[in-house]
């Protein structure tokens, strides 16, 4: 074990999936319009753990005041970033003791490699701005390429299922296909539908004991799964998904939710209705490829979080998260785009950056999110 205590580091050869849009990836530095430490707790991995934990002397007592939580550790925001991040904006860990004690989402943010044992999946962070504008433009942002590589990363979670595993990764490219942005809102309503329902049928098959079954579309919809009625949209969005503390931690988002209260909060469910009603016309009408987004961003939340399943076997948990999200940030961009007019996709990306800080990221908050969501679908 070298001095300051990392356990368990090996590199193994295995296939390596990543998507399409990994390698464009380089960080803007100056020009971002956040930093990689503003704004949410850094989360802790096991390894730089037991590296704060062996240090000795007041350098060692310094970092470990700063950490926070029990099972999930992560460090204690300061003014809304992280307490090591110096005057410059740069990191004060990795300056005076070096990059090796930095959390591994530092020094590989926002690049993400999940080692499943059978294989591997890389992909980016939607937390950060530049990851999104790559997600929003690329021309097939939900694509893999596998490769066969020599990778660094300790194995994630501990199944032993490998059948279980490939069935997850055949269907994961089948559950994309579904998500359709050629026939308009209808079509992406009816993708959203066929999700759902296949998770109901795969979480049945599966507690059965049985072969997951192909994934289809459905014959019928269900429910308003795209875009969501105004009432499920006041549920979600009078969560703690806002808080004033947002004005300083993430003013991109607090605008726009605080926006969105302003506007719904004095209205009928009627009212609220035909003004959402409205305002979605209006917003595909003027551009009909604009459910392209939806579409992409529902896919880049189902394949971030996907392999989650063969850990947990929820599948209703996983691809939910999909149909809220795409949602959410729908319901974010109207209230903008109708606020002032235009949205640029700077703006976009500084949105979806801020609320996947926000609404992913943050546990207590993505805990009542799905809680909420649950409560209408589950
Ligand atoms: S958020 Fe992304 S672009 Fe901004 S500083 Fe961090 S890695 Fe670079």
């Amino acid at each position: 074990m070298e001095s300051g205590g990392r356990l368990f580091r090996y590199k193994r050869r295995m296939i390596v999936k990543t998507v399409s849009w990994y390698h464009d990836f380089h960080c803007i530095q100056g020009e971002c319009p956040v930093t990689c430490c503003f704004g949410w707790g850094i989360p802790l991995d096991d390894e730089i753990c037991e590296t704060y934990h062996n240090m000795k002397g007041l350098k060692g007592f310094l970092i470990r005041s700063r950490i926070r939580g029990g099972k999930l550790k992560s460090f204690r925001l300061s003014l809304g970033k992280c307490p090591f991040q110096d005057r410059e904006a740069l990191c004060g860990l990795q300056r005076k003791l070096g990059e090796k004690y930095m959390p591994r989402v530092c020094r590989e943010y926002p690049r993400q490699c999940i080692n499943l044992g059978g294989f591997a999946v890389r992909t980016l962070d939607a937390g950060c701005p530049e990851a999104v504008r790559l997600l929003l433009t690329a021309e097939d942002p939900l694509g893999f390429t596998d490769s066969e590589e020599k990778i660094e990363s300790r194995r994630y979670g501990n199944n032993e299922e490998p059948e279980f595993l490939a069935s997850l990764e055949k269907l994961l490219p089948r559950l994309l296909s579904l998500l359709r942005e050629d026939s308009g809102i209808r079509g992406l309503n009816h993708s959203f539908n066929s999700l759902l329902q296949y998770a109901e049928k795969a979480q049945e098959a599966c507690i059965r004991g049985e072969k997951l079954p192909e994934a289809s579309f459905c014959e019928e919809d269900r429910f308003p799964l795209f875009p969501f009625s105004i009432m499920l949209f006041n549920e979600l969005y009078s969560t703690s998904l806002f808080e004033e503390r947002l004005s300083i931690l993430a003013p991109k988002l607090y605008r726009p939710l605080k926006r969105y209260y302003r506007v719904f909060d004095r209205l009928t469910e009627i009212k609220g209705q035909e003004l959402l009603d409205s305002w979605i016309s209006r917003y595909f009408e003027e551009d009909p490829g604009r459910i392209r987004k939806y579409s992409v961003i529902a896919g880049y939340f189902l394949q971030l979080d996907f392999y989650d399943i063969y850990e947990d076997y929820s599948f209703f948990t996983h691809i939910i998260q999909a149909v809220l999200h795409a949602n959410m940030i729908l319901m974010l961009d109207l209230t903008v785009y109708n606020a002032e007019g235009e949205l640029p996709l700077s703006r976009q990306c500084e949105l979806l950056a801020a609320y996947t800080r926000r609404a992913h990221h943050n546990d207590e908050v993505a805990k009542e999110l799905f809680r909420r969501i649950m409560d209408r679908y589950g």
